[in-house]
């Protein structure tokens, strides 16, 4: 199988449409408007890697006909990319081993915290995961293939996120600001998926503007934005956009 990057969920921390059928300026009648929370998987040389476990993890898993995961690592420790975690006992099962989650010191001390029975055993029931805190470069082995990732730290609100780098891909689903220090190492690349909340401007994610701004500065062949609200519709955001940049869908992907 070739080497893929899908995003399985496009949508911001309350997906799209809400749950109160709260639709904003989405036409409903687009399919690419029906978002999943935040979430991506990388498929490299057989290993299968999630990047965070959204409140729709189960849905997007299955719809993407994932078969396996071989680890999971974590942007940061919101809800809207943790609380799936639970749903990947039966992969536990499957493989009959621990699922090894990465994530920054912070979000693993967090995760341990808030889901210890993933991580300790419980009333009876075995703990599922092992935790891994990464460094600003880590690397994902399976048998003697191996994918090697650069964690950069952004400023998300009052918290760090991380965004990831591998190959000649970035993913920063979550963020409003990148660090000097980092910025050019978001440069040259073949895709850039970046956070592009909404219009208005917000105090923990980037907003249009802003974001169109910091992608035709970095120029990466591919600019694709996700963590989209409801008051960016697909169709009337690719209009106004150049070829080279596109809003995310759930289940876009790409070959590398
Ligand atoms: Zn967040």
């Amino acid at each position: 199988m070739k080497n893929k990057f899908t995003i399985l969920g496009c949508g911001s921390s309350l997906g799209a449409p809400w749950i109160t059928n709260h639709w904003g300026n989405l036409n409903k009648k687009n399919k690419k408007n029906i978002r999943t929370r935040c979430c991506a998987h990388i498929f490299y040389q057989n290993i299968s890697i999630l990047i965070d476990t959204s409140p729709d993890i189960k849905e997007q898993i299955r719809k993407n006909k994932i078969k396996n995961i071989d680890a999971v690592i974590y942007t940061h420790e919101h809800a809207d990319q943790t609380v799936g975690i639970f749903e990947l006992r039966p992969f536990f099962w499957k493989n009959k081993k621990k699922i090894p989650v990465y994530g920054s010191k912070r979000t693993i001390e967090l995760l341990r915290q808030k889901y210890t029975f993933c991580f300790s055993p419980r009333s009876g029931y075995k703990p599922i995961m092992s935790s891994n805190t990464f460094n600003e470069q880590f690397t994902i082995r399976k048998n003697n293939k191996m994918l090697k990732i650069r964690a950069i730290e952004l400023q998300h609100g009052m918290i760090k996120a991380n965004g990831f780098i591998f190959k000649k891909i970035a993913y920063l689903s979550d963020c409003n600001k990148i660090p000097k220090k980092s910025f050019n190492l978001f440069k040259n690349l073949d895709y850039l998926v970046i956070d592009c909340l909404r219009k208005n401007p917000h105090p923990s994610h980037f907003h249009f503007d802003e974001t169109i701004r910091i992608a035709k500065k970095l120029s990466a062949k591919k600019t694709i934005l996700t963590n989209l609200h409801v008051d960016l519709d697909y169709q009337s955001l690719k209009k106004k956009l150049p070829k080279n940049i596109t809003p995310a869908y759930d289940g876009l992907s790409f070959n590398f």
